[in-house]
């Protein structure tokens, strides 16, 4: 199922409202102009919905509306029947996966291309899609997502990966995130931000500090001026596909509420909580940068590891990251 992080608010209790919304505002993104859509769909039968009024139908009741948990529980119902289309993660290096981003431009979305393609891929809202789901092409003949209307999309025969940490990175080389950051501001917070560090013997544990560490059984537990989160190791024997890549995403994202609520300056991660692969550690990395370029309070990221391997994978991410210059060309 692709939503598969709905299924815990199957059948909705009142209380797992506000988590339902917060994690709906994560993972959804809208048109500019959705509330025009959902005024003019919302007396409609639930049953007649495409996902993409499904997704509009959801975001606006939990963000602007009353809400009436049945028929969200109609909605959430429909949207987890929508089958998968995870695809399986790249194996292109993080240098290569910037080479393509900077070649997105050259390969944009003309109506022409339609008819040679089957699937494409949105670098502003993330969606996957068969290409057949695209009905709306703007004044330059550019097709737009059907989710974000963003004309940021790319088809399966330009070549271009299309899982999650690709389309992710693509997003935060071309957007700008909540607190307004570019790609190169973005640089500038990961030179002052993010440390890595061999074990915890070398650390002092500063106030305001979140502390993750790998353990048996995944638990929350506050000690007097930090807080630990224990989280069982994330290993996934099968071949990673675009929804390991995402639960990494969603396991750290749950903690991440708690410390942004709880006004946490500083993170401490132990890295080898994930299992030694190089997509799911780029994975958390995205994870961390998206979070720098939303959170104004976090400031300090230590990463730990274990071994000269995970060391020697930050250090690639850092330095590729950090030396890439934009190739863009203007369009
Ligand atoms: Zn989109």
């Amino acid at each position: 199922m692709k939503y598969w992080w709905l299924k815990k608010y199957k059948s909705l209790k009142i209380k797992l409202i506000p988590d339902l919304t917060r994690d709906v505002n994560t993972y959804f993104i809208m048109p500019k102009h959705y509330l025009e859509r959902f005024r003019a769909i919302r007396e409609s039968e639930i049953d007649t919905f495409s996902e993409e009024d499904l997704r509009i139908l959801l975001y606006t009741i939990l963000n602007h509306e009353k809400i009436k948990n049945n028929k969200i529980i109609l909605i959430i119902d429909r949207l987890l029947e929508i089958p998968d289309n995870f695809l399986p993660a790249t194996n292109y290096s993080l240098e290569e996966m910037l080479e393509e981003i900077a070649s997105l431009k050259e390969n944009l979305p003309f109506e022409e291309k339609l008819s040679s393609n089957n699937v494409a891929a949105c670098y502003n809202c993330l969606q996957v899609f068969y290409v057949d789901d695209i009905k709306y092409v703007n004044k330059k003949g550019l097709c737009l997502c059907p989710y974000c209307k963003n004309s940021t999309l790319y088809f399966d025969n330009d070549f271009i990966p299309m899982d999650q940490n690709f389309l992710r990175l693509a997003k935060l080389i071309y957007g700008v995130t909540p607190l307004g950051c570019n790609f190169k501001n973005l640089q500038k917070i990961i030179q002052r931000s993010i440390h890595l560090k061999k074990n915890l013997d070398c650390i002092t544990i500063k106030p305001d500090t979140a502390l993750f560490l790998k353990d048996k059984k995944a638990d929350v537990v506050l000690e007097k001026e930090h807080i630990e989160f224990h989280l069982e190791e994330i290993s996934f024997k099968k071949q990673i596909t675009s929804k390991e890549e995402d639960s990494v995403h969603y396991i750290f994202n749950e903690c991440f509420q708690i410390l942004e609520k709880n006004i946490l300056s500083k993170v401490i991660i132990d890295t080898s909580i994930l299992q030694e692969d190089y997509t799911l550690h780029l994975s958390l990395f995205l994870f961390l940068l998206e979070n720098l370029g939303k959170n104004p309070y976090l400031k300090e990221i230590t990463l730990l590891y274990q071994n000269t391997n995970t060391k020697k994978i930050y250090k690639d991410i850092l330095t590729t990251i950090l030396n890439y210059q934009k190739k863009i060309k203007v369009n």
